[in-house]
């Protein structure tokens, strides 16, 4: 893909009439949903939304002319992480409110399919059930991937400690693949780690007992793991394998001449 060829289905990037000859063929839109949130001493603020910006961008460029990318929305539900100077929230409502103005606009354009392509682990519950309404009060055919999901077992192989999943060896393999620009490669370090917070006895926190506390209890530095581990190889051969996947899905999702939106 060369510099330019993004603007060829990157909705922000075009013209009016460039959307429009676009749009008149588009199977499906993309959007890119990230976070502003700490990352650590080893990522930017705006890792997920990059991340998931450049999956979109990877998708868009090997499935032109059949997809659109929509401008990411950059921020997410972040609560978690707001001891951090420096990250930002929105609550769900909110989340879910421009998502559905997001999804409203492409429709009065023609579009039926969307893609929420979803950076940030935070943002899950509050995209799974934005999906649901989307599907049946919209009326448009939606799905939601967290993108981490599609290779839970390979990025366990992959990871070389055993806490990982933020600002770590993965994510920072994930950024030194797609845009190296949010890894600051000589500030790396390995994360000082606490147990998993929960003040109540008899059940853990996690799978157990869905219990939301604050990030700052779980990890000093706002890190996870050890980042020092990262690898632009590591972070190429997952992306690959997730891109593939997706790549797989999506040509299957946009196909299908008849939905659930339409009540088929
Ligand atoms: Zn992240």
């Amino acid at each position: 893909m060369n510099d330019n060829d993004h603007r060829r289905f990157e909705l922000e990037t075009m013209t009016t009439a460039e959307a429009r000859a676009l749009l008149s063929g588009v199977k499906a839109a993309l959007i890119p949903i990230g976070s502003t949130e700490q990352h650590g001493t080893n990522m930017t603020m705006n890792t997920d939304t990059r991340l998931a910006q450049a999956m979109c961008t990877k998708l868009g460029a090997a499935m032109y002319p059949d997809l659109v990318v929509l401008p990411p929305i950059s921020v997410g539900i972040s609560y978690h992480h707001m001891a951090f100077a420096g990250s930002m929230t929105l609550s769900p409502a909110t989340l879910q409110a421009v998502l559905f103005d997001y999804i409203r606009s492409m429709k009065k354009h023609g579009v039926q399919r969307f893609i929420l392509m979803n950076g940030h682990g935070g943002n899950q519950s509050a995209l799974s059930s934005a999906a649901t309404v989307a599907l049946h009060e919209l009326e448009v055919e939606v799905v939601n991937v967290f993108y981490w999901n599609l290779a839970t077992e390979e990025i366990k192989q992959a990871a070389v400690t055993e806490r990982y999943g933020h600002a770590c060896e993965i994510e920072a393999s994930f950024g030194l693949y797609l845009d190296s620009s949010i890894v600051r490669s000589d500030k790396l370090r390995t994360s000082t780690l606490h147990e998993y917070p929960m003040p109540y006895s008899g059940l853990e926190a996690g799978p157990k007992v869905d219990y939301p506390y604050p990030w700052q209890y779980l990890t000093t530095d706002g890190s996870l793991g050890d980042a020092t581990q990262a690898s632009r190889e590591k972070g190429e051969a997952l992306i690959e394998l997730i891109a593939g996947r997706l790549q797989t899905f999506i040509s299957s999702f946009i196909v299908r001449g008849d939905t659930y939106a339409a009540g088929k």
